[in-house]
């Protein structure tokens, strides 16, 4: 297990080619050194082999030479033999025992006598030649001593260890270092083999790399006519595919298919360019947004649209070309109705505006395609970057909040400043300190008096939405709505007023003081698939009688589609769900809309009331004209915003029939409003406000 983890730990090199040589080379240098082991080891047991036979050689001509001795009766010669033997290095004992074990003569220590006595036991029992090993590794070794062919007794030598061994490491050393020599000259021969014939795969390897990290275009030439160029072609074919497949890429991830203007992503990098670019020169980045656009696209045939469209994006260039007097604009198409204008040369923010102004108006110009009449109605925010925006992000970021802030405007031009900004943070804080005030259930409905002018009486009223913050400050719709709309809250709020409204309503339905109760709808509640299911369920859980319910929506709301509106309306229509139209005179509504839809109520917007007040000329006609109208199509009349006693008269005496306005009360809390419900009953006394 220890193994296997060391050897998974080891870090191979990379290369092919390293690991190859590596491989190599470890292989090379295992066989050799396996070898050199082996014939050690053979050569140690060669040693010891030799050694026992010469010894064994040795001892039997002792032997012969101690037989010849004793038969010769010469005993002196044959001790002093025995005794001179141990003077040689490589002996250590010698002895001659006669056949019943006596010894004739002797030499060496004690221990050497011992063992050979005990090899020379074994020789007469045996009778053959013996030999024992000492405790050192010395040899005893024995022999029969014959006389004249007779045993006579037994010789013994004791050999020293190492004596007539030879020395395998000194005999093999030549040859080691051959090996090693040959090693040393194979071992980068075999590398510098091994590194040139993987070298077109290292290529091959570099190349892919490169690609990978986005060398473009490069080819990779190989010539080596084996598999290796072929490998390297097929790998051109496929780089050349890849490359031509990108730039298809590029063209359609960066062009606007239907103008052919380069799009938002295009745009944002000749943004990045310019703000990165050295130098300090700024350069006016202007949002455009078609307002009319979509209204007309709508009505066409998807192909009729797409060439409305590059007639308009043609217009937009020609515009900006001759806006930009010769310098390098970008046009840019970044969304369905979005346009943008790049141009440098820009330093001022007021600059800019008169670039981003004249750009607008050349769009808003009216103009006959096919027949019709077309206006964009187009509207414009501008940044001057890098002054204001220090990366393409901000700049767009920043040129779309100036456009938000333009679509209010009255020039619809609108040039971003670090104020729009401080707007822009305040409306978000301001989102944010919404969300936790609907969690806390802080946005009430107060209920402002619509009287019916022929009876003077409270009769109708409308649900306004208050913020009333935990420390009792009032936030107004003005300020909440439009952060509303744009973060999404507006139908959680929407839906929370309406439920207040339609519960209170109900309650005073039914302790015999029935109003009809008018709630505003918001545009993005209006669009939404769920609108009349949501209020459809409030009303059934607040038992409200749908007929005391009118829904108020905005001109501009019931123009952007009209049969989708009608489509919104139909089932609340069929219960009995009125229907009003605020702050008419605002908007742009035709005649054609407005018959068309089921309204049944008309609110003349205060501005006309207003202008009575200020004695402008025309408001009496403007204001006949309307209750004319509402008159033909046989909807009631509010009057909104009615201040003076003077105003109110006046209206009475055209025919409207209904009065909403601070002369008769502002919207107050719900319980403030059931008391003057309260007051008002039981009918009989109250005065007509005017006589009609
Ligand atoms: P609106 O629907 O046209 O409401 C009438 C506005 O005129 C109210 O302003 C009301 O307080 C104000 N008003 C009434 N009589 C007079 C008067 O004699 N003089 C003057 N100067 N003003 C008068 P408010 O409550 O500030 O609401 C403003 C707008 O906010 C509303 O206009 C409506 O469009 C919107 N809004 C209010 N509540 C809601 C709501 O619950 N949902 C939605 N979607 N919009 C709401
Ligand atoms: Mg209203
Ligand atoms: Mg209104």
């Amino acid at each position: 297990m220890r193994v296997a983890g060391l050897i998974a730990k080891i870090r191979l090199p990379r290369s092919l080619a390293a690991r190859a040589v590596l491989f190599t080379v470890t292989v090379l240098s295992a066989t050799a050194l396996l070898s050199a082991a082996t014939m050690l080891i053979g050569a140690q047991r060669e040693s010891r082999h030799h050694q026992l036979e010469v010894a064994h050689d040795l001892t039997a001509h002792y032997a012969v030479t101690a037989g010849n001795m004793l038969a010769s009766g010469r005993t002196r010669p044959l001790i002093a033999m025995t005794e001179n033997a141990v003077t040689r290095d490589d002996v250590l004992g010698a002895m001659v025992v006669d056949a019943e074990g006596a010894a004739i003569a002797h030499s060496g220590g004690a221990e050497a006598r011992a063992l050979m006595r005990q090899v020379a036991a074994a020789v007469a029992r045996d009778g053959e030649m013996k030999y024992l090993r000492g405790r050192g590794g010395d040899i005893a070794v024995g022999a029969r001593v014959l006389r004249n062919g007779e045993a006579a007794g037994t010789a013994v030598l004791m050999w020293r260890r190492g004596a007539y061994r030879f020395d395998p490491l000194a005999a093999l050393t030549p040859f080691m270092l051959f090996v090693g020599c040959l090693l040393i000259a194979i071992i980068p021969l075999t590398a510098l083999i091994v590194r040139r014939t993987m070298a077109p795969l290292d290529t091959l390897a570099r190349f892919a790399e490169g690609v990978g990290k986005g060398d473009e275009g490069k080819t990779l030439n190989l010539r080596t006519g084996d598999e290796f160029e072929v490998l390297a072609n097929a790998f051109n074919r496929m780089i050349a595919r890849l490359d031509s497949s990108m730039r298809r890429i590029q063209e359609v991830s960066f062009v606007d298919p239907v103008t052919q203007l380069p799009n938002q992503e295009r745009f944002v990098r000749e943004l990045k360019l310019l703000i990165h670019q050295p130098g300090d020169e700024q350069a006016a980045i202007a949002v455009f947004e078609l307002k009319g656009l979509p209204r007309i696209l709508q009505t066409l045939e998807p192909g009729t649209a797409r060439d409305l469209l590059r007639v308009v994006a043609e217009r937009f260039s020609n515009a900006l070309r001759s806006a930009a007097g010769g310098r390098a604009a970008v046009a840019a198409r970044l969304s369905a109705t979005e346009f943008a204008a790049l141009a440098p040369g820009y330093a001022s923010p007021a600059e800019a505006a008169r670039f981003a102004q004249s750009l607008n108006e050349n769009l808003n110009r009216p103009f006959e395609w096919r027949g019709h009449r077309l206006a964009p109605a187009a509207a414009c925010g501008v940044v001057v970057a890098p002054r204001d925006a220090t990366d393409a992000e901000m700049a767009l970021r920043r040129a779309r909040m100036a456009l938000q802030a333009a679509q209010i405007a009255p020039t619809q031009v609108k040039v971003f400043t670090p104020a729009l900004d401080r707007e822009a943070v305040a409306r978000l804080a301001l989102e944010r300190d919404m969300r936790a005030a609907l969690e806390r259930n802080e946005f009430r409905a107060y209920f402002q008096p619509k009287i019916d002018m022929a009876s003077g009486r409270i009769g109708a009223c409308e649900a306004l939405a208050r913020w009333v913050r935990p420390d009792s400050t009032i936030v107004s719709p003005a300020r909440f709505i439009p952060v509303a709309e744009e973060s999404g809250l507006i139908e959680q709020l929407s839906e929370a007023i309406m439920r207040e409204a339609c519960w209170k309503g109900a309650a005073w339905a039914r302790a015999g003081a029935p109003v009809k109760i008018a709630v505003n709808v918001s545009a993005l509640e209006f669009r939404s698939d769920r609108f009349a299911e949501n209020v459809l369920r409030v009303l059934q859980s607040s038992g409200l009688p749908p007929h005391l319910l009118e829904l108020e929506i905005t001109e501009s709301m019931a123009m952007e589609d009209i049969d989708r509106a009608l489509r919104q309306i139909e089932p609340l229509r069929a219960i009995g769900v009125r229907l009003a139209i605020d702050d008419f005179g605002c908007g742009h509504s035709s005649l054609a809309a407005l018959s068309k839809l089921p309204f049944d109520v008309i609110k003349i917007d205060r501005q006309f009331v207003r202008a009575l007040e200020i004695g402008d000329p025309q408001a009496p006609a403007i204001v006949d004209m309307i209750i004319a109208l509402a008159r033909t199509l046989n909807l009631e009349i509010v009057a909104e915003g009615i201040e003076r006693r003077e105003e109110a008269e006046f209206l009475a005496g055209r025919g409207c029939q209904w009065a909403q306005g601070f002369l008769y009360g502002a919207a107050a809390p719900a319980a403030e409003f059931a008391d003057k419900l309260r007051r008002q009953n039981p009918v009989g006394g109250a005065r007509p406000i005017a006589a009609a």
